[in-house]
C-alpha cells in the first residue's frame, strides 16, 4: 500500500527544494494531482491532506470520478487527448483543459461552455519533442493558433502546456521546457497575459521547475505507479 500523505508530503518538499535550488520565489509552482487509474478514495486521500486540484486523461474515467466526488468541490483539469465529438462533457465538467491544440477544439469548447459556469481556462498544448506524441501543435503554428483562440468568447487562454519524450537525463530534460518557457515568453512580450507554464511529471520535476513550470502535474510521485496498481 502507498502512504498517500507521505508520498503527498515528499512531492512537496520535491517542489519547495528545485524552487529554491533554481531561484524560484517560494510557492510559486502549484501541484495538480494526476489521477488517472486513481480510485476516488485515493483522491479523498490526497485531499484531506490539502489537494483540491485535480487532473484527468481519460474522459469517461474522469466524469465518473467527478459524479462520485460531486460534494468535494474540487477544481478539476482535463490533462488528456481531446476528441472533437468529446468536447461537451469536457466543456460541462472541467474548470481548466491542459491540452487544446487545435482551432475546432477551442471553438466548440467555447460553443459548449454552459453559460452558468465561468470562462474555461485553457493552456495550449505544444509538441516540444516531434515524432513521440501526436497531440500539441507545432511551436510554429502557435502564435497563429494562440491569437485565434484568444478570440473566442468563454474561454480564458491561460498558458502553454507540454509532455516530452522521456528521457532521464537532466540536462536532456531541460531542453523542451526551455523551448516552452520561450515561446511563452514571446506570447507574454506580444501581450498574451498568461500566469500558467504546464510542465513536469514525476520525472522531470526539477527540470520542469527549473525552466519556469508554474504548475507541475504529478501522478506516480503521489498515487504510486499505474502498472503496480493494476495488477
Ligand atoms: C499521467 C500524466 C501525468 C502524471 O505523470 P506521472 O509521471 O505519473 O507523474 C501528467 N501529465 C499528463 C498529461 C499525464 O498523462
Amino acid at each position: 500500500m502507498v502512504d498517500i500523505a507521505q508520498q503527498l508530503a515528499q512531492v512537496h518538499e520535491r517542489i519547495a527544494q528545485a524552487e529554491q535550488r533554481f531561484n524560484r520565489a517560494p510557492g510559486s509552482v502549484s501541484l495538480l494531482a494526476a489521477t488517472k487509474t486513481c480510485a476516488p478514495e485515493a483522491i479523498l486521500t490526497a485531499a484531506s491532506c490539502g489537494q483540491r486540484v485535480f487532473g484527468e486523461n481519460y474522459l469517461q474515467e474522469g466524469l465518473t470520478k467527478i459524479e462520485a466526488l460531486k460534494k468535494e468541490n474540487f477544481e478539476w483539469h482535463f490533462i488528456g487527448p481531446i476528441q472533437s465529438n468529446k468536447t461537451r462533457d469536457i466543456a460541462s465538467h472541467f474548470s481548466w483543459v491542459h491540452s487544446v491544440d487545435r482551432l475546432k477544439v477551442a471553438q466548440r469548447l467555447s460553443d459548449q461552455r454552459p453559460s452558468d459556469l465561468d470562462v474555461l481556462s485553457i493552456c495550449l498544448q505544444v509538441k516540444t519533442s516531434d515524432e513521440t506524441s501526436k497531440s500539441g501543435v507545432l511551436p510554429k503554428d502557435l502564435i497563429k493558433l494562440a491569437k485565434e483562440v484568444a478570440l473566442i468568447p468563454n474561454l480564458s487562454l491561460r498558458g502553454l502546456m507540454t509532455v516530452p519524450a522521456i528521457t532521464h537525463d537532466f540536462e536532456e530534460q531541460r531542453k523542451p521546457f526551455k523551448v516552452l518557457y520561450d515561446l511563452w515568453c514571446e506570447l507574454r512580450n506580444i501581450g498574451f497575459e498568461l500566469d500558467t507554464l504546464s510542465i513536469g511529471m514525476t520525472d522531470d520535476l526539477e527540470a520542469a521547475i527549473a525552466e519556469g513550470a508554474t504548475l507541475v502535474r504529478i501522478g506516480t510521485a503521489i498515487f504510486g505507479s499505474r502498472s503496480q496498481k493494476s495488477t
